[in-house]
């Protein structure tokens, strides 16, 4: 089916107690074992992908590769673009049509955010396109962005924020960080219910990459409706490649295309029933 926003796929999420999961893609390969996991789970889906990726590849050239995945999937697919790092970026993706956006204005100050993520949320809204917002800063490196991981989500200014801004989604810092965990993170989910409590439009979390199964189901219970997974992504789709090159016969892409298809199709498919969105695409 053609490319869905992710308005309904995330409002059904908040009322059923689960998440939909996000997946980040770099290429057509990633792309296909998302849907297929998604295809084979019967989940609704949203991959996205990082303004790097988007420099690596550009906003067309992924729009292309998912909205012709998706057409041929029974399930829903969302594009979205992940950690939006300015208005023209966040613009650029709703033309190329992308059908959701983030717009990352956590590096800003508590004003500056409000002001940029109000901005992109009007002329999204205008194109009845989704779009979310990060307060609070998540930890970790996530593609330019190196965030400090003491800096978490202020429940009354989330609110707050929420209401000024009238953005759809919002991406939540609770003690999660980008890339993987050297230790065992320790997550705020007291924090996480707080916020639940005064903040009604889905919540996200970033930074998923390395979480134990417990974590990830807990915080889908205090409210989390989209889950994040990229780091993680990008390692199985590596080592399979590399594994499969450790044969010095293997020349050709397919061959081991094939093989970082088949790992990130496994995991995809491990992390979509952990966010208990499997099933929910019938
Ligand atoms: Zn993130």
């Amino acid at each position: 089916m053609p490319l869905v926003t992710s308005k309904e796929m995330l409002l059904k999420a908040q009322q059923g107690g689960y998440a939909v999961g996000a997946f980040n893609a770099e290429n057509m390969e990633m792309v296909k074992a998302i849907i297929q996991a998604a295809e084979e789970l019967k989940a609704p889906v949203m991959i996205q992908t990082t303004p790097s990726t988007i420099k690596y590849g550009t906003l067309e050239t992924y729009q292309a590769i998912v909205a012709a995945e998706a057409a041929k999937a029974s399930v829903p697919v969302c594009l979205h673009l992940d950690h939006g790092s300015s208005f023209d970026l966040a613009m650029k993706a709703l033309k190329a049509g992308y059908t959701s956006v983030m717009i990352d204005g956590s590096k800003l100050d508590y004003e500056g955010n409000i002001e940029v993520s109000k901005k992109v949320a009007d002329v999204a809204a205008s194109m009845g396109i989704p779009c979310e917002a990060e307060l609070g800063k998540v930890g970790g490196k996530e593609d330019d962005l190196v965030a400090v991981a003491d800096t978490n989500t202020d429940p009354q200014e989330a609110r707050e924020f929420v209401e000024r801004t009238g953005v759809t989604s919002l991406a939540v810092a609770i003690g999660t960080a980008h890339g993987f965990y050297v230790g065992t993170p320790v997550l705020d989910k007291e924090r996480l219910s707080e916020i639940r409590e005064v903040v009604d439009i889905p919540l996200v979390l970033h930074g998923a990459s390395g979480l134990s199964d417990e974590d990830v189901m807990d915080c889908v219970k205090r409210g989390i409706c989209k889950v994040n997974f990229a780091t993680e992504l990008r390692a199985a789709y590596s080592k399979a490649v590399r594994e499969t090159l450790e044969d010095e016969k293997v020349f050709d892409p397919k061959a081991y295309g094939k093989a970082g298809i088949a790992a990130v199709k496994e995991l995809v498919m491990a992390r979509m029933k952990v966010c208990g969105c499997d099933g929910k695409a019938e």
